[in-house]
């Protein structure tokens, strides 16, 4: 998903610069997304954007925004994109689609805080808000549904516990996207990759990321051997031991024990 209002702006599709600034391709629902061509324009809207699901849910988010309702880009509106994205959800009332990714998405590492916490108390509040701006019942959640079952199609709910679930699952896989342009270090969005999620991590890894608009590359850095874990590094390696140990604690939960940092801790 590309953030809003992005300098220079860029496709909200394909991650392309746009060459004309007003964009030319705007969508003329939210107004949020801008697009580089009609292709793109249409290919979101038949795969994600749809006019009464998360095209609506955009802009009930930004008419929120003057009742003092902060509709952020993360979570708030990612997480619509990946229950549009991943989940196939298109209108309220309407399903979603066990199977689709979204499950997948959700079962991925996360760190749900305690019960009572007064962070696990905000997630849930995003949660809540996410269905409201969905037009879905805050009670019953979202209907997920699986076609391939027997008839009548099983069906479960995505209500709070599950979204928020969500959410701690996307925070702990999300990449930045930078434009579809190689020379861009300008980050213009954020993406989860169910694949790309499998790495763990090494302060001396074996291969780096790569984002280049929407595609994820895993790059190796030296010679892999046959059977050997291929990982990478959550942080950027320059930083010392102790900027690390703040990183990887802060957002991943772990205290890193690999060799490179039990030789520094030793020194
Ligand atoms: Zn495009
Ligand atoms: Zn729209
Ligand atoms: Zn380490």
């Amino acid at each position: 998903m590309v953030y809003r209002n992005t300098d220079p702006p860029c496709c909200s599709f394909c991650l392309r610069f746009l060459e004309k600034d007003p964009p030319e391709f705007r969508c003329d629902g939210c107004k949020l997304e801008c697009y580089c061509s009609t292709a793109c324009k249409d290919e979101a809207r038949r795969l994600y954007h749809s006019s009464d699901g998360e095209c609506a849910a955009f802009e009930a988010g930004i008419e929120a925004e003057a009742i003092d309702f902060e509709f952020g880009d993360v979570p708030e509106r990612f997480l619509l994109r990946v229950l549009s994205q991943a989940g196939g959800w298109r209108t309220p009332g309407g399903p979603m689609v066990v199977g689709a990714g979204v499950d997948r998405v959700r079962m991925l590492q996360a760190h749900v805080p305690a019960p009572d916490t007064e962070e696990r108390g905000r997630l849930a509040g995003i949660s809540r808000n996410t269905l409201r701006l969905m037009d879905e019942s805050v009670e019953d959640g979202v209907r997920v549904v699986d076609p391939s079952g027997d008839e009548p199609a099983t069906t479960s709910r995505y209500g709070e516990a599950e979204l928020t679930q969500l959410l701690c699952s996307v925070n702990c896989n999300a990449h930045t996207l930078y434009a579809n342009d190689r020379s861009s270090l300008v980050p213009v969005g954020i993406a989860v990759y169910l694949q790309g999620s499998a790495f763990n991590h090494s302060c001396v890894p074996s291969a780096e990321f790569c984002n280049v608009g929407t595609s994820l590359t895993v790059r190796s850095l030296r010679r892999v051997q046959a059977g050997e874990e291929i990982t990478v590094s959550y942080v950027p390696t320059t930083m010392n031991l102790k900027e690390r140990r703040r990183c990887l604690e802060g957002q991943y939960k772990f205290v890193c024990a690999c060799a490179r940092c039990v030789a520094e801790d030793v020194s």
